[in-house]
């Protein structure tokens, strides 16, 4: 599906017009553009070659997620289109999330209902379900990753795959990686040695589903001491009211079998989407994805 194109500069925006910027991470720059030809909008992930050559590290992450997002096909998952490969940088076109970062719309309203989570979580466990059936581990899930298709509704897909890795039988992760605020406690624990699985992207999720309701993280160093990695390696988190006042005790349960200290004893994303408070939503409500 990636059609590969080792072509003379230019090639790029012979095809595409350049719009504006729409976000920054740690590896690229994601800029809007039209397809000339079809007038239809996408995003285009930027990569700097010269950056690319200079680190190492960063090839071999460029590397990954060009051959993982080309496996991968799940309506909850940002599409590659094309990647360009030129003389400057390397052009990664994938398709547009119009609504922008989840983490956006979580600050404007403060807090999502438990109907709005309930339908982000649902979509993303079947994300994540998908990933994990073919060995794929995402490992940098949170608010800033998880984009909204569309300006209005809560359609979201999966973006950045730039630390995903394929667990394979031989190859566990054990690389450090990720934010610290989301990042499971056997990741911490680890320290390049032990090895952790997919269990990891489960943790990430929790934390995201408990930033949904609450409207603020489980784990920080803005609260009372122990520090945040200490916070989260010993699994110390609360449910605050007046907060949890409106948080059916259905949703609490949730989040703790997802921010389980034990990744063995930590729902799976299978065993997620059984779940009696995210199948409320499946079994009739008139909310559609
Ligand atoms: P990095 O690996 O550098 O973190 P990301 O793939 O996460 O790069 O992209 C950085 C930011 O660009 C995202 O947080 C998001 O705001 C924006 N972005 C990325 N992909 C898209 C897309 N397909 N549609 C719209 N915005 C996107
Ligand atoms: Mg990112």
């Amino acid at each position: 599906i990636i059609k590969e194109r080792k072509k003379s500069s230019g090639y790029f925006s012979k095809n595409y017009m350049t719009k504006e910027t729409l976000g920054k991470g740690a590896f690229a720059e994601v800029k809007l553009v039209v397809n000339r030809m079809s007038g239809e909008h996408f995003a285009v992930k930027i990569i700097d070659k010269s950056r690319v050559e200079e680190h190492k590290r960063l090839l071999t992450n460029f590397d990954s997620e060009k051959s993982i997002l080309g496996r991968v096909k799940h309506p909850t998952i940002i599409r590659v289109k094309a990647i360009y490969h030129e003389e400057r940088y390397f052009y990664v076109v994938l398709d547009l999330a119009k609504g922008g970062e989840l983490f956006d719309r979580i600050v404007e309203q403060g807090h999502f209902t438990e109907d709005e989570t309930r339908i982000v979580m649902l979509q993303l466990l079947l994300g994540l379900y998908y990933l994990h059936k073919q060995g794929i581990v995402h490992r940098d899930i949170k608010p800033e990753n998880i984009l909204l298709a569309d300006y209005e509704g809560l359609r979201v897909q999966l973006a950045d795959f730039g630390l995903a890795k394929i667990v394979g039988e031989q190859s566990f992760m054990k690389t450090l990686c990720g934010t610290p605020m989301y990042v499971a406690p056997e990741v911490l624990k680890a320290r390049g040695s032990r090895m952790y699985g997919n269990k990891v992207d489960i943790w990430s999720l929790g934390v995201v589903l408990y930033i949904c309701l609450f409207g603020f993280p489980p784990f920080s160093d803005d609260l009372s001491p122990p520090p945040m990695n200490q916070q989260i390696m010993q699994g110390l988190y609360s449910f605050p009211s007046p907060h949890s006042d409106r948080i059916s005790q259905q949703a609490i349960r949730l989040i703790k079998s997802m921010l389980c200290v034990d990744p063995e004893k930590r729902i799976s994303a299978k065993q997620a989407l059984l779940d009696p408070w995210l199948r409320a939503y499946q079994e009739g409500t008139t909310w559609r994805i």
